[in-house]
């Protein structure tokens, strides 16, 4: 069994080679080179035969391969599938935005969560991704598209708080000087509401924007599209979200997927910004994407511009999300699921 060497700790290495005899500054170098995206010890070119022989008999790089790859007509969004080391499938989804590029990454390979109008949900849960394979998703998109991504969001396939030691790690790796030093104040972490792991990582005090995935005012609405709510309904999360933004003095942002006849009422919104009154806070309004199976209509957008008054006209600071890469299937899951569907995995496999 080889050790995952792209998931440790720069510390961690330099300790392993040392007890190996190798010099501190060996660790250094590796590690430079394991942040820059190398695939194999071959490509270490400062290092001798020996030694990059002697390194791929006991450790291995993770990659994550391009599987398929779409671009959107309409904006620059790039949606891609790879392909992890044992045939598990991901999705990450590179955005243009204001002065950068932003990548929405998956922390799963699929998700316990069970929210009905989610792809992922739906499809159930295979392994947690390794803090590696969170890094080598950035990694494979920064390669294929020649930009360099300034902003994280961990908003792709998975629940991160259910993988919550895998995430911490990626967190510490991808924010470290030697690594690509993308600080807290760069990532946002998206959860359906694991609310015991909120408080931990609000402990952590450590700057990442929590994106809360709510999607409806009451348990009663939310009981019904969001499983996790049964464990932990809307106030003990409210209550959560609350602690976080005290304890971090980040503003919380909520998702609330707009589905037609749903969770899109006036008195929803009223509802809403009920519970929310006084929160440091924010809301994202987002029409449902369609997913295959589901019942689910978009709220119109006439829809979206009333809900978003009411919340507004309470003084809940809220915004009618673009959505990018629309004709891509960019949203959460839905290349998999397309993938598997097709049965035809050659198509433009690259
Ligand atoms: N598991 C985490 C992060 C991944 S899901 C979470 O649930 O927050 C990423 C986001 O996509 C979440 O806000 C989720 O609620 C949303 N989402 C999933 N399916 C969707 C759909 N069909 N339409 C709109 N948003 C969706
Ligand atoms: Fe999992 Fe998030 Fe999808 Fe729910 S919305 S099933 S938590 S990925």
């Amino acid at each position: 069994m080889k050790t995952d060497i792209k998931s440790m700790t720069l510390a961690e290495i330099k300790k392993a080679f040392q007890a190996e005899g190798l010099p501190a500054f060996r660790g250094l170098q590796v590690y430079r080179w394991l942040h820059r995206g190398v695939e194999s010890f071959d490509e270490m070119s400062d290092l001798s035969r020996d030694l990059r022989q002697k390194l791929s008999e006991k450790y291995y790089i993770s990659v994550a391969i391009i599987e398929k790859k779409r671009v959107s007509r309409y904006d620059n969004t790039i949606k891609y599938l790879f392909r992890l080391h044992d045939g598990q499938y991901v999705e990450s989804v590179l955005m243009e935005y204001h002065h950068g590029y932003s990548i929405c990454i998956s922390t799963q390979a699929g998700c316990k969560m069970g929210c009905t109008f989610c792809a992922t949900g739906q499809g159930g849960w295979f392994r947690d991704l390794a803090p590696s394979e969170m890094l080598a998703q950035i990694q494979a998109a920064q390669k294929d598209s020649g930009n360099r991504v300034s902003n994280i969001v961990l908003m792709g396939m998975g629940e991160p708080l259910d993988n919550y030691e895998n995430v911490l790690r990626f967190l510490e790796l991808v924010s470290s000087d030697e690594g690509m030093n993308i600080g807290a104040r760069h990532i946002s972490l998206s959860t359906c509401g694991l609310v015991d792991k909120i408080y931990d990582l609000a402990d952590k005090k450590l700057q990442v924007t929590l994106s809360v995935s709510l999607h409806a005012p009451n348990d009663q609405i939310r009981s019904r599209t969001m499983p996790v709510n049964r464990k932990w309904n809307v106030e003990a999360l409210l209550k959560a979200c609350r602690y976080y933004a005290e304890t971090t003095h980040r503003r919380i942002s909520f998702e609330y997927a707009m589905i037609q006849g749903v969770n899109d009422t006036d008195a929803c919104a009223q509802e809403l910004a009920r519970r929310l009154k006084g929160m440091l806070c924010h809301v994202n309004l987002i029409p449902v994407n369609d997913v295959t199976g589901a019942n689910y209509r978009k709220s119109s957008q006439d829809r979206l511009q009333k809900f978003s008054k009411i919340l507004s006209d309470k003084g809940i600071p809220v915004t009618v999300r673009r959505t990018l890469g629309s004709d891509i299937e960019a949203s959460c899951g839905q290349l998999r699921g397309k993938h598997e569907e097709e049965a035809v995995l050659n198509e433009s496999r690259q």
